[in-house]
């Protein structure tokens, strides 16, 4: 399993590049709208990218909400159970564009932060209120006198649409330029807040903002994948918790809402205590 875990770096390119295949859309500026686009991809992927061939469940979510006669979204929040159930917050190792980025930045080589335990603890409460004040009751209560209302988390505060589809749209569509002020430059400094916070503390957008991770998390205690602890093996050493990133200690809570399934405990035990099982399985029962 940990040869596997070290391609983790490959798996997340190739998918960020298969989920924006629509290489035409750079040259056109033009947002792919085919049937593909009917389907939404597990992670954040913005619908107004040019390369994206899929959909973001956030964004067809909130566009559920703030139809102008709000439908029941079925289909969505099928999909967004099916995925949290079945994978959980290994959406947000494996298979997200966005924490890629977040990664990347991070290596950048500069003194990094530790968020106060304290502090972090409250901060990662954030992404639930994202979830569930801009992606659900904004859209639906927030309306003008026409009854039309917005997905805010897009339009307010997601820095994943501003990289993905703001910023690459007004380069390539002159008509869009004039659009280049007020809520454009407030979406850009938010990308540039989250940008620069990203080269200091690992994934910020994860840990504190994101509202999917924030849905993913809350299945990852009754999910079908488990990081399971053999403890007949596990000496205590804390190895794991010390190469965590998301200061998630798998000894106490192998299952965090917290835990994206990297793998970084799994390669660094020295003693191969950790694993990734699913639910049930001969491994699980063997604790
Ligand atoms: S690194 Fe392995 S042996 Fe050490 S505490 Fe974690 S699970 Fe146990
Ligand atoms: S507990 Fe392990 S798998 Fe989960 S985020 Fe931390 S290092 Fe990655």
């Amino acid at each position: 399993m940990k040869d596997w875990l070290k391609r983790r770096k490959v798996v997340q390119v190739v998918w960020a590049l298969v989920t924006n295949a629509h290489v035409s859309g750079w040259l056109t500026g033009r947002i792919y709208q085919g049937p593909l686009k009917n389907f939404c991809v597990p992670g954040m992927n913005c619908y107004a990218c040019p390369a994206a061939v899929g959909a973001c469940p956030l964004g067809s979510l909130q566009s559920f909400f703030s139809a102008r006669r709000p439908k029941a979204p079925f289909y969505v929040l099928g999909f967004l159970i099916m995925i949290g159930v079945v994978l959980g917050r290994f959406v947000c190792g494996w298979l997200c564009l966005f924490g890629l980025v977040q990664e990347l930045l991070y290596r950048i080589p500069t003194p990094k932060v530790t968020v106060p335990e304290r502090i972090d603890r409250v901060l990662r409460k954030g992404k639930y209120v994202f979830l569930v004040f801009f992606v659900v009751v904004l859209p639906l209560v927030l309306r003008d006198e026409m009854g039309v209302s917005f997905p805010y988390f897009c339009k307010w505060i997601c820095p994943v649409g501003t990289l993905e589809g703001g910023i690459p749209l007004v380069i390539l569509n002159r008509s869009l330029r004039p659009l280049v002020h007020g809520l454009y430059v407030w979406k850009l400094a938010i990308l540039a807040a989250v940008t620069a916070a990203s080269v200091l503390i690992h994934r910020p957008f994860c840990k504190y903002i994101c509202p999917l991770g924030a849905f993913y998390g809350l299945f990852q205690k009754i999910g079908f994948l488990r990081l399971v602890r053999e403890e007949r093996v596990c000496t205590g050493c804390g190895a794991c918790a010390r190469h965590c990133a998301m200061q998630v200690d798998p000894v106490r809570d192998p299952d965090s809402a917290e835990c994206i399934r990297c793998g970084a405990c799994v390669r660094a035990c020295p003693e191969n205590a950790l694993r990734f099982a699913l639910a049930g399985s001969e491994e699980r029962k063997k604790i």
